[in-house]
């Protein structure tokens, strides 16, 4: 990759299956990317294509039936060494620390991660207080209304002490982002953040995480299944199909000249980038094959219109196509002479 500037983050070869009683299903399948600092990366997909597996991999939060069988998860710390997520222990204290203070998570559904019974002002300053202890109850207190003005939450002191089952969907998600920006991380991941809101308050925190994106130079991952978000949100952009990178680079390059069948089918599936609406995938031939019955060779063979008989035999490596972008597909085989 061009980029001088080393990346925040860079996954090599992300390895996660799932053992269950019908077989082993590859969920994540030798997958790389890198984030930059202080860019937003959107990961795009079908449901089932691995992009939720792959960031709670990153997190460490694969739980069984599921296992890391693999891979790098190469984290620049501010003092710019180098740590590999993938070989600390998932529950230990230093993965602990890297949750939170590094990197944050903002969930699809918040009302799942507040707990009902606390005001969400409290447990944000909880968390305030469990990564910086020398920080007192009233100044964890006066930070969080801080941050709830700044995720644009009127009337922070009073909300502050409101449960989280009395806010709208947009303010949740609103409190949710101001707990991830709590102990200042310099990578968000964002995993689908306004699946669970209306098309209006979507608009709205999809403004907001660009601000916040652009005022605190924070990076973020953000996982969709829908192309307009990306073109809105993302500077550069991961396409996945079953457990595998099938294209990815800047947007520019992808959303003008995408190579990828798959990634192509993807944009069709858009009306308009322009538009407000939000477009679900995909209008594309076929289902997504189910986990264990995944195709031999490139997986997206039996939907694919350019298949060729070497399409079911061999897996395409992912590979340099000039500018940035990465496309792994035979009809773009050098090795061949195409
Ligand atoms: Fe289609 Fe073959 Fe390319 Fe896969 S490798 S996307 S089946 S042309």
């Amino acid at each position: 990759m061009a980029d001088a500037v080393p990346p925040l983050l860079r996954v090599e070869d992300l390895r996660v299956s799932f053992g269950l009683a019908e077989g082993t299903v590859r969920a994540v399948d030798g997958v790389d990317f890198e984030v930059p600092p202080a860019e937003v990366l959107g990961v795009v997909g079908e449901s089932g294509c691995g992009k939720s597996v792959t960031i709670r991999a990153i997190l460490r939060l694969v739980s069984r039936p599921g296992r890391m069988d693999g891979g790098s998860i190469l984290f620049r710390k501010a003092d710019g060494s180098v740590i590999d997520l993938a070989t600390l222990p998932a529950r230990g204290a230093l993965m602990r620390a890297m949750r939170g203070a590094e990197i944050a998570l903002i969930p699809q559904e918040p009302m799942a991660s507040f707990s009902p019974v606390h005001t969400v002002g409290a447990q944000i300053a909880e968390a305030i207080r469990l990564h910086d202890p020398s920080v007192g109850r009233a100044a964890a207190r006066d930070i969080t209304i801080g941050l709830f003005r700044d995720v644009g939450i009127s009337m922070p002191e009073r909300r502050v002490d409101a449960y989280s089952w009395q806010l709208s969907g947009g303010l949740r998600q609103r409190a949710m982002i101001a707990m991830a920006l709590s102990c200042r991380p310099r990578l968000l991941i964002a995993d689908e953040p306004t699946t669970a809101i209306d098309v209006t308050t979507q608009a709205q925190i999809l403004a907001l995480l660009r601000q916040l994106q652009h005022r605190h130079r924070t990076a973020i991952v953000f996982i969709t299944h829908d192309l307009g978000v990306i073109a809105r949100m993302a500077s550069r952009v991961v396409v996945m199909y079953l457990g595998r990178v099938v294209e990815q680079g800047p947007v520019d390059a992808i959303f003008h000249n995408p190579l990828h069948p798959y990634t192509r089918a993807l944009l069709r599936s858009i009306p308009s980038l322009a538009g407000a609406v939000r477009t679900k995938l995909p209008v594309i031939a076929g289902a997504l094959p189910h986990p264990f019955n995944r195709p031999s060779g490139c997986a997206f063979h039996p939907r694919c219109p350019d298949a060729m008989a070497k399409c079911a035999r061999a897996v395409p490596a992912l590979e340099d196509q000039g500018g940035g972008q990465r496309t792994a597909c035979f009809l773009y085989d050098r090795a061949a002479g195409r």
